[in-house]
């Protein structure tokens, strides 16, 4: 799985390119969005209570069936004054939920069952990228370690991995938007 940092850029660019500039952009929405693209992460809390900090985590919390769950229900902590709005805001916050689980599909798991039940309920099989993007998150399986475990060189560089990794994703999907606006602009003006 990606570091929180990980997941917390993919929520700030769902905030950035979907509420920022509209009559929702603020602070408020952004720490929504970023906490969104975490929250399959909160299945942790319970194995912590008990000790076992693995004991519930990546399973059902990390698939298609529940994100699509999640982001039917939580456009109601956000007030929204009409429904075209509300639409908006769901596409975005499936977009920010399905997030979560492809990331981690994407990455290093090197405890059974590898990958994530990607498309429960349709299928409660794991799925498991063969081209791995992102490097894993070392952690203890102890609640009683489990946070100091969290900081290691290992971690580190994984999360650099992933700023790396999602730097150039991003330019490069903004090469190909400037690439397309030039393009149409170019066939607008030979039209002319
Ligand atoms: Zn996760």
């Amino acid at each position: 799985m990606p570091s929180p940092i990980g997941h917390s850029i993919v929520g700030y660019l769902g905030y950035r390119y979907g509420f920022q500039n509209k009559e929702n952009g603020n602070m408020k929405a952004m720490f929504f969005c970023i906490l969104c693209a975490n929250l399959p992460d909160l299945d942790f809390l319970p194995g912590l209570i008990i000790g076992q900090s693995d004991r519930f985590h990546g399973g059902i919390s990390h698939s298609m069936g529940v994100s699509f769950i999640l982001a039917s229900i939580m456009p109601l902590a956000l007030s929204t004054k009409n429904a075209k709005g509300l639409g908006r805001i769901w596409l975005l916050l499936l977009g920010i939920f399905i997030s979560h689980p492809i990331l981690d599909f994407l990455a290093i798991d090197t405890g059974y069952p590898f990958g994530k039940p990607l498309f429960w309920p349709i299928s409660a099989d794991y799925y498991q990228s063969p081209i791995l993007l992102f490097s894993d998150v070392w952690r203890s399986p102890s609640s009683s370690d489990f946070f100091i475990s969290l900081f290691s060189w290992h971690n580190f560089y994984a999360v650099l991995r992933e700023i790396l990794v999602m730097s150039s994703l991003i330019a490069l999907l903004k090469m190909a938007l400037i690439t397309q606006r030039r393009f149409k602009e170019g066939l607008i003006k030979d039209m002319a």
